[in-house]
């Protein structure tokens, strides 16, 4: 891979780091093999303080802290934490001495550079692209099922796992996470979804259509149920199918599962 006509991407440094390693081909991947022969130390501790993780210098040697509230090195939290900052260390070390990094809450939707930079290395070494595209050849479609047993093989969090196969999906495939009232949190669709115009970000911020699944159904996991298009998508739309509709239960809301089918799919 050639690398010299553009700045290498958080996801270029990450395959990169994932190749000279030699991990990244099998889930979960080792977050101590990442770092391993590199001037880094990597400590976990338990506090309840709200820090989740930092980086800086410890006598001149960048030291990565990573706080697992009581929760263990392999919870998928601190391993996200972890490997955020690892993230760190690998686009950002040289900033160390004039800027540690001290992260009172990881954001995935930080507008900052730098923390973009380490959210999207996260995303890539702990599911690789490449893993990623394997699995997708060997399926028809992604559901929820393959997200549920994706996260629990590569040690991830649902609702980080389900974002990361979506917007790497070929599949007409939306997800969001719904509130104890039903109340839309945030929504993801994949290419496909919103190069066919399905809706999306219209749901955010709003209670689940009344038609939908979701609505009927406020709580509990339900498998992959068909409903009419209308459920979800305005009638002006101007095609056939139907929306097939999943949900799961999370530790943060529930997270709901819609896949796009022409007419005649089943
Ligand atoms: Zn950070």
């Amino acid at each position: 891979m050639t690398l010299r006509h553009r700045t290498p991407t958080p996801s270029d440094v990450a395959a990169q780091v994932l190749a000279d390693k030699g991990v990244g081909s099998r889930l979960p991947v080792s977050l101590e093999a990442l770092v391993a022969d590199e001037p880094v130390d990597l400590t976990y501790y338990d506090s309840a303080r709200r820090t989740e993780g930092r980086i800086e210098l410890v006598d001149g040697r960048a030291a990565i802290f990573v706080n697992t509230r009581g929760r263990g090195a392999d919870h998928p939290r601190s391993r996200f934490t972890c490997a955020h900052e690892i993230g760190h260390f690998y686009q950002h070390r040289r900033l160390l001495r004039a800027k540690p990094f001290h992260d009172s809450h990881i954001d995935l939707e930080s507008k900052a550079q730098t923390e973009r930079e380490a959210n999207e290395f996260a995303s890539e070494v702990l599911l690789p692209s490449k893993i990623l595209r394997e699995r997708f050849n060997r399926m028809r479609y992604v559901d929820l099922d393959f997200i549920v047993g994706l996260a629990d093989e590569a040690n991830t969090s649902l609702q980080a796992t389900a974002i990361r196969v979506v917007r790497r999906s070929q599949d007409r495939i939306c997800v969001m996470l719904v509130d104890e009232t039903s109340r839309v949190t945030w929504v993801v669709p994949s290419d496909d979804w919103r190069e066919l115009r399905l809706p999306w970000s219209g749901f955010k911020g709003k209670a689940v259509p009344e038609q939908s699944v979701a609505a009927r159904k406020p709580a509990g996991n339900y498998r992959e149920e068909r409903v009419d298009l209308g459920a979800w998508v305005p009638s002006q739309w101007d095609r056939d199918g139907s929306i097939f509709e999943s949900a799961r239960d999370t530790p943060f809301g529930r997270l709901i599962f819609l896949g796009f089918g022409d007419g005649d799919d089943d």
